[in-house]
Formats: structure tokens, C-alpha cells, sequence
């Protein structure tokens, strides 16, 4: 599921060529694995193509499927208007955790990224705004130095060009090779968002599958506006765990996109598809007039 785009693209080139020369041998082909993509909610198979037409959301029901930080920016920003900022930022080995930074490399051999936060300036409609995404490809969008650190550079370049700031994230939490210099991004992303915030800028907030941890408890929830994709998994702590300290079942749809604008925690629960409009709308309500 790594890099799904590129991965679904050159598969459907290699069919592609398979058809073209099944029609001049007239020979029955075989269908490659990776072609289609079984949805994990409906069980229907969706031929890719028709996959990546749809936003990587299922045709049949609705699933949304997880995107990557570049399929993400694409879908939301003016085409090419995305200029990356504080690329070279890398991760060093604080605490000598075993093998971490060969981990580190395998993630980046595998997903082309450096860590799991791209962030830069682009344009949503013609406006501009400082916009970050977190991926979930890596290392399941955990924060450590690396990404809290952007995530801070970024807060402060929005604060510095006043800018309006959009964040997205998709995060399993702090991440433990990191340990207590992990949970300080959580102090230092909320404390840039508070000078943010005093300039009167705006910051939304949306909160993808699965948004939780520390990233759940810190700059992902301090957005003025928090707009939650449709079922992502909104919380702090895992299910399992909740349930097991308070020895209660939990209410159906517990910890959903849903679930959580029903108790107020989040403002606005999009569709995948309205996600780009319903952004341009907050944006274009919130912009400063001169
Ligand atoms: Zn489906």
C-alpha cells in the first residue's frame, strides 16, 4: 500500500500493455495481483483506475481509503502551486534506540519521504496558506523531533507571512524511539499555534483516518475550525485499552469522525470529494480584506 498512487499507476500500465498484446496474439491473459483493490468495508473489487478517478474513495460504498501526504496535498492545493519548505530536517538517535535509524531508512527507501510531515506554502483557490500534512505511510505518521519540529516551523512561517495555516493529520502518536523528546513537540507545536492564534490568524484543522495519541492531543485539536474526514478514527487512547480501564462497552460508532462531532469535538464531518470545496468556503468567509 506504499506510495498507492505511483504503485496502482505503473500496475495498470503493465495490464494495460498485457491487453495490448493479448489483442495482437489473441491469447488469454492472466490478471496481475494489484490491479484491483478489494474494498475492506463492501468486500466489492474496484479496478484501480477507477480508484484513483474517485479520490482513492470505494465507488460502491463510500470507504475512504488511506492517501499518502502528496496524493493528499494534490487533491486539496491549486495544481503546482505547492512549494515544500524545510526539507533537510533529519532525524538523529537521541536515546541510541536499537536499530531506529535503520527503521528510519527503510520508511524513507520505501515511502521517497524524509520523515512523516511535508509542509510549504501553496495556494487553496487562488488563496494562500501555509499547509502541512502528515503520512501515515510512515512509520504510521508518528511524531518525533523531526516531525514536530516542522510542524513548528511551519505554525511560525504562517505566523510570520500572516497566513492561515491548514494541518492535516493522520497519526498513531508520539513515537516511542523518541521517548520524552517526543511528547515535548506536543508543548511546542501548541505553544507556536498560540502566537498564531494572537496574530488573529486562522488555523483549520482536519483530522484524518486515524487521527490519535499525542498528535490527537496537541496541534490536531487546537484548530479554530476541525473539519473530521468522514469514519476516521478520532481519539487518544486505542479502544482496547479504554474499555479495559473503565470496564464498560463502548457506545457504538465509539472514537468515529461521527461519533465525535455528535459530542462537539469536531465542528464539521467531509466527505473525501467535499473536502478541497468546504476548505476554499472557510478560507474564503475567514479571508483578512485589506
Ligand atoms: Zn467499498
Amino acid at each position: 500500500m506504499d506510495n498507492f498512487l505511483e504503485d496502482r499507476k505503473s500496475k495498470l500500465e503493465i495490464f494495460k500493455k498485457k491487453i495490448r498484446k493479448k489483442n495482437i496474439k489473441n491469447k488469454k491473459v492472466d490478471i496481475p495481483d494489484g490491479l484491483f483493490t478489494k474494498c475492506s468495508a463492501c468486500q466489492e473489487l474496484i479496478f484501480n483506475e477507477d480508484l484513483l478517478k474517485n479520490d482513492i474513495v470505494c465507488p460502491k460504498c463510500h470507504h475512504h481509503f488511506r492517501m499518502s501526504a502528496r496524493e493528499r496535498i494534490k487533491l486539496v492545493c491549486d495544481k503546482n502551486s505547492f512549494k515544500e519548505l524545510f526539507k533537510n530536517i533529519h532525524t538523529v538517535n537521541v536515546l541510541e534506540f536499537p536499530d531506529y535509524l535503520k527503521k528510519i531508512e527503510n520508511y524513507q527507501s520505501k515511502t521517497n519521504e524524509v520523515d512523516a510531515f511535508i509542509g510549504g506554502e501553496a495556494k487553496i483557490n487562488r488563496i494562500k496558506v501555509a499547509i502541512g500534512v502528515l503520512d501515515s505511510y510512515f512509520m504510521m505518521g508518528s511524531m518525533g523531533n523531526v516531525v514536530g519540529e516542522k510542524v513548528t516551523r511551519l505554525i511560525e512561517y504562517a505566523t510570520d507571512n500572516n497566513l492561515p495555516l491548514v494541518i492535516f493529520s493522520a497519526s498513531g502518536g508520539a513515537r516511542m524511539q523518541e521517548g520524552i523528546f517526543s511528547l515535548m513537540q506536543m508543548a511546542k507545536t501548541s505553544a507556536a499555534l498560540k502566537y498564531h492564534h494572537k496574530k488573529g490568524l486562522l488555523y483549520i484543522s482536519v483530522l484524518t483516518h486515524p487521527t490519535t495519541g499525542g498528535v490527537a492531543a496537541s496541534f490536531a485539536t487546537l484548530g479554530d475550525i476541525i473539519i473530521g474526514e468522514r469514519k476516521a478514527l478520532i481519539g487518544f487512547a486505542g479502544q482496547r485499552v479504554i474499555k479495559e480501564t473503565i470496564k464498560e462497552d463502548l457506545p457504538e460508532g465509539f472514537q468515529t469522525a461521527e461519533f465525535q462531532l455528535e459530542k462537539g469535538f469536531v465542528d464539521i464531518n467531509v466527505e473525501r470529494k467535499e473536502l478541497k470545496k468546504t476548505i476554499q468556503k472557510i478560507l474564503y468567509i475567514h479571508k483578512k480584506v485589506d
